[in-house]
């Protein structure tokens, strides 16, 4: 298509036209797997600093290339032997997926002597393959004892991938799930925490919808560097 090679070629004016269409309040997430370091370096030299990569290895490997004032966001599926090297390259975990995880995480982040900003992803989407807890799990943890017993990493909020369909009804739903549930944790479990109040939701396709929901961080990929090359 046309429209999407124009697309590929001018990255900071996506930027730019994505900045202007956005409240200044929500973060952008400037989400880098499968871009080359010369891509991402467009993106941060059209102001971007906080990048995101579905992968350890992808992201250790792209931080050591570029910049050192960016914040990377670990954004993909973490496997615990990858956990010491996501803590050592990530600032920000956003698929904490497990209650066991996040134990590895804060006992990896308290060796290394730093404090590991974690999200905890929420299954909302219709589909079975994406991770996370099920809000049933969600809903039943009891995350204010489970942050009491943290020593290094703190639980920021709550991060969610709608499901991949045109239908916004749907999408828009999930979203108003994913903030309902956010409400009702920092309600319950968060109330004096100012950390906790980050809801990351929305992508290149709906991120409109998650803004309009409550998102705080959104995920960009496409939308900047145009469609993904499928390997
Ligand atoms: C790839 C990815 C994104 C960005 O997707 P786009 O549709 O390219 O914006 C956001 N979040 C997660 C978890 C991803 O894996």
């Amino acid at each position: 298509m046309k429209g999407q090679k124009a697309l590929m070629h001018n990255i900071a004016e996506n930027i730019n036209r994505l900045m202007a269409d956005l409240h200044r309040e929500v973060t952008v997430v400037a989400v880098t797997k499968t871009r080359t370091p010369e891509e991402a370096l467009e993106a941060y030299n059209a102001g971007l600093r906080i990048f995101g990569e579905n992968r350890v290895q992808e992201l250790a490997s792209k931080k050591a290339l570029l910049p050192l004032d960016i914040t990377w966001h670990l954004i993909g599926h973490l496997q615990s032997n990858k956990v010491k090297q996501a803590v050592a390259a990530a600032s920000v975990i956003e698929s904490v997926d497990s209650v066991r995880l996040l134990r590895i995480i804060d006992n990896e982040a308290a060796a290394q002597g730093k404090v590991t900003d974690c999200l905890l992803q929420i299954h909302i989407a219709e589909e079975e393959t994406k991770t996370g807890f099920s809000l049933a799990e969600a809903t039943e943890t009891d995350w204010g004892m489970i942050a009491a017993s943290l020593r290094s990493a703190r639980i920021c909020g709550v991060m969610g991938i709608a499901s991949f369909t045109g239908d916004m009804v749907t999408v828009r739903n999930e979203f108003k799930t994913l903030a309902g549930l956010f409400r009702q944790m920092r309600e319950r479990y968060f109330a004096r925490c100012s950390h906790f109040r980050e809801i990351s939701m929305g992508m290149s396709g709906d991120w409109q919808v998650a803004v309009e929901e409550g998102s705080t961080i959104i995920r960009v990929g496409t939308l900047i560097f145009g469609e993904r090359i499928k390997k």
